[in-house]
């Protein structure tokens, strides 16, 4: 399957491309005031997070910005961080980023931090990526949106908002498997996959 061909190259080479297609910054610990304004926005939606267990472990997207717990730079391969999510995570992020742009910037980035009914509605299409690209990368195998949607929980969603959030996704997977249109954030990385990973 074309999961197993990825390298560290590609990751690295993958997040390059999307940054400079969609204007994104990926967030490192070098960058110390960049991660404050990250910090601040996890904590909006996650006031009682121990932050540092959580930027070792969660992607997060405010803006331009995008933090991912996997290096960008030196990519490599973590139990919980297979590269095939690697690059899921990245289209994912780089999704809240067109959503940033289409919504009008400061308008969306309130209405994502403060109301987790919103965020839900705007995760569930930065998830349907996940939903369109995983069968690309798996030989035809599909993601269980139940499963999917409960991360949620980590972006501060109420058990209604992420049951709502997996039945959209449910609907989704039924489009996708009968070859409905995907999102450009999606095609973007399946035209980046079919010109560097085979
Ligand atoms: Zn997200």
């Amino acid at each position: 399957v074309l999961a197993d061909k990825l390298r560290p190259e590609h990751i690295r080479g993958f997040a390059q491309h999307m940054a400079a297609k969609y204007d994104v910054v990926f967030v490192t610990n070098g960058t110390k005031d960049l991660k404050d304004q990250l910090r601040k926005a996890i904590l909006k939606v996650n006031p009682q997070v121990d932050i540092d267990a959580y930027f070792a472990r969660w992607a997060f997207t405010l803006g331009n910005l995008i933090w991912t717990p996997f290096s960008i730079e030196d990519p490599k391969e973590l139990p919980v961080w297979p590269y095939y999510w690697q690059f899921i995570t990245i289209a994912h992020e780089v999704h809240h980023r067109v959503q940033f742009k289409e919504h009008g910037g400061a308008p969306f980035a309130w209405d994502y931090l403060s109301n987790e009914e919103s965020r839900g509605q705007y995760e569930y299409e930065a998830y349907r990526t996940a939903l369109e690209l995983y069968p690309v990368l798996m030989n035809g195998e599909s993601l269980d949106p139940v499963l999917l949607s409960q991360s949620l929980v980590h972006y501060g969603c109420s058990p209604a908002t992420i049951d709502f959030v997996a039945s959209q996704l449910t609907q989704a997977k039924k489009i996708i498997q009968a070859g409905g249109t995907i999102t450009g954030t999606s095609q973007e990385a399946v035209v980046w996959l079919a010109d560097h990973v085979f």
